[in-house]
């Protein structure tokens, strides 16, 4: 049995960047100072494990009231702006992990809240950056998050009309998406905010599915970008299944496969994707 791994796997730029952030503080901390994380900083069961072993706790929003305050980490897909105001008003100190590329997105968002412009987020409205990007546009965008809701905007035809996207929104349903809003208004600034590392991870998980029999997608259940990727390649007629952690693998994975390929999403850390290759050669041994 073969197996290859996808070239790029591994933790992107945004997550490798946040996680470091995270590591640095806990590290640098006094002892019995508090350090918080505020939800999953990425969407990676193993590495919320590892930076809670470290010393930080991850808490809600609504835990805020109820904790001593410290340092807080903020995730890297971003964090509505009123949480991290209250997060001030209660003493906590701010640790913005925000990736750049989200960054991006959240200042487009706060330049057409300031104007007149309409603004659209393409995106899942309970994904965590979406909601962050809704704050940015003051709560006057409308988040659209499938081809169907796309009739439910009410916005004015011949307002000039900005467009960002989620991160890791799917490119395919972007164009589609966008394809039947720009007919709707007469002047409209589509802004491409998907992020290189989507489509890095979907490039090179193309080429390893053409070269095996079976591929393993690893990520966290959460992680949009790993579902996205492994809707990705069963789209496209391979055949594909998403794990967690190598304890999910299954004999009835590999029937009759000579080579197998794995992936990952974004926040899937190389270890983890290692772990799974060596599980893989050990179950078909
Ligand atoms: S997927 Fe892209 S936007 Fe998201 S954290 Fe990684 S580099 Fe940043």
């Amino acid at each position: 049995m073969q197996v290859i791994i996808a070239e790029n796997a591994g933790f992107c730029f945004g997550v490798k960047r946040a996680v470091k952030m995270a590591e640095e503080v806990l590290d640098s901390s006094e002892a019995n100072e508090k350090i918080y994380i505020l939800g999953e900083i990425i969407h990676n069961p193993q590495t919320v494990k590892m930076l809670e072993e470290k010393g930080a706790v991850t808490i809600d929003e609504k835990d805020l009231e109820a904790v001593e305050p410290g340092k807080l980490i903020l995730r890297s897909h971003g964090v509505p702006l009123e949480v991290i105001e209250k997060a001030k008003r209660l003493h906590f100190s701010i640790v913005d992990t925000t990736c750049p590329f989200v960054k991006k997105a959240q200042i487009i968002a706060d330049q057409n809240s300031k104007k007149e412009n309409q603004l659209i987020i393409i995106g899942k409205k309970e994904h965590p950056e979406v909601k962050a990007l809704l704050s940015h546009s003051l709560y006057n965008a409308i988040v659209i998050g499938s081809f169907d809701e796309v009739k439910n905007l009410n916005f004015k035809p011949d307002v000039k009309t900005v467009i960002i996207v989620q991160t890791t929104f799917s490119g395919n349903e972007f164009k589609k998406i966008t394809g039947e809003i720009v007919l709707l208004y007469k002047e409209i600034l589509v802004y491409n905010t998907i992020c290189n590392a989507t489509y890095i991870r979907r490039t090179e998980s193309l080429s390893v599915a053409e070269k095996t029999d079976v591929n393993i997608v690893v990520g966290g259940k959460n992680s949009s970008n790993t579902r996205e990727l492994t809707n990705f390649l069963l789209e496209k007629g391979y055949k594909a299944f998403q794990i967690e952690s190598p304890e999910e693998i299954r004999r009835e994975f590999f029937d009759e496969a000579g080579c197998v390929g794995i992936t990952g999403g974004a926040s899937t850390p190389l270890s983890v994707i290692e772990d799974v290759k060596r599980a893989v050669e050990e179950f078909c041994l």
